[in-house]
């Protein structure tokens, strides 16, 4: 058997590896228990990079998953803990070699893992290093997982809140993504309530109502950037393809359907989006929307001509939205000695 004909097995569901596990046992003749479920997925659970850690299971099992299974739990090539806060960047080399970020937070709530959901992106975006050499290729559900688990096993601590901001565009990986956030809710797994699931999307429209038709409860996270259409379109080429309007449309949809408040993320681009006419406008377009906006001081980034906005600028903008009684927050950051930042570890490493 081939690697690609492999079984993905830390991509089921307690019920789909009992159901795969008695397939395998009928195919190949070896005796495998019902039991044996429950005890391999809380082996992959814990973080087992490899059949041969399975400590309680017969040696005849484990020769038969290592042959017909793999298991995708991201590798660490590097790690950088932050002297200032502690917040850890990991990059993960995935069994492909492909690499991936996250990045684990303190924060009072809790542990908070920022992961990524392809290797590479191709929305192009005009500021983010993410997508600088485009889309390689979309995770599995178990390689998102995987991220918490390495991480956890890694630090000995548990991740109590993920968001979905590290690489690549959720939305643009649905089923993988829509998996994933069957998986780490899954009660005998990572048991992560979607109430502490952020996930954060550029703005594909069809995408947001089809994921508001789920009615999940996680919190969604809109990359807004801007607050014309015009300018919009200047930094992210998706605006070309769902306008405004459209955008705004499916969010509201997004918050009739599930009665959750949208946050908008908003990145302060010195010149380019950070005027007080921007932030008008921007109040406007929100005006009696259930949202929150969320300032995002730009980080620089190399390759790119863009700087971030003053202090002042981001005062003055913070106070109009106020004024016009839209909740704003302006983003703490954590690991500014570590470039914590996603898509810049990678695409270092790929030079
Ligand atoms: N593709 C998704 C999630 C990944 S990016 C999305 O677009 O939402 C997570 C957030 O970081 C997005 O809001 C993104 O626009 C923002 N971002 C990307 N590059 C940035 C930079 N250089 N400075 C500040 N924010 C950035």
């Amino acid at each position: 058997m081939t690697f690609l004909d492999k079984k993905d097995i830390s991509s089921l569901l307690p019920e789909e590896l009992c159901e795969y596990l008695s397939a395998l046992s009928e195919s190949t003749g070896v005796k495998i228990e019902k039991y044996r479920a429950s005890q391999i997925f809380s082996w992959l659970v814990k973080g087992a990079a490899d059949f041969s850690e399975m400590g309680n299971i017969p040696k005849n099992i484990k020769a038969v998953l290592e042959e017909n299974a793999y298991i995708t739990l991201p590798q660490i090539q590097t790690k950088l803990v932050s002297k200032i806060d502690g917040t850890v960047k990991y990059l993960f080399r995935l069994h492909d070699g492909e690499c991936i970020e996250s990045v684990f937070m303190r924060y009072e709530h809790g542990n908070t893992l920022c992961i990524s959901s392809q290797a590479g992106c191709r929305m192009g975006c005009t500021f983010c290093a993410s997508t600088l050499n485009g889309l390689s290729r979309n995770l599995l559900p178990s390689e998102m997982t995987g991220q918490v688990i390495a991480a956890q096993k890694d630090l000995g601590e548990k991740v109590s809140n993920i968001v979905m901001m590290g690489i690549g565009e959720p939305l643009d990986n649905y089923d993988n993504v829509k998996k994933f956030l069957t998986l780490v809710n899954c009660p005998d797994g990572l048991n992560i309530g979607l109430r502490h699931i952020s996930l954060s999307t550029c703005g594909l429209c069809d995408k947001i109502r089809a994921l508001a038709d789920e009615k999940l409860q996680i919190t969604l996270s809109v990359s807004l950037h801007a607050s014309d259409s015009e300018t919009r379109k200047m930094l992210m080429p998706v605006a070309r393809k769902f306008e405004l309007d459209e955008l705004m449309d499916a969010c509201r949809y997004y918050i009739s359907k599930t009665g959750r408040r949208i946050s908008f993320e908003y990145s302060m681009i010195h010149g380019k989006n950070d005027t007080p006419e921007c932030a008008e406008n921007l109040k406007k377009l929100l005006s009696g929307m259930l949202c929150h906006v969320n300032l995002i001081p730009l980080n620089d980034v190399k390759e790119r001509n863009y700087t971030r906005s003053s202090r002042e600028a981001i005062q003055r903008f913070s106070k109009i939205l106020e004024d016009g009684h839209i909740t704003v927050t302006v983003r703490r950051k954590l690991g500014s000695d570590i470039n914590a930042s996603c898509g810049q570890l990678r695409a270092g490493n790929a030079k």
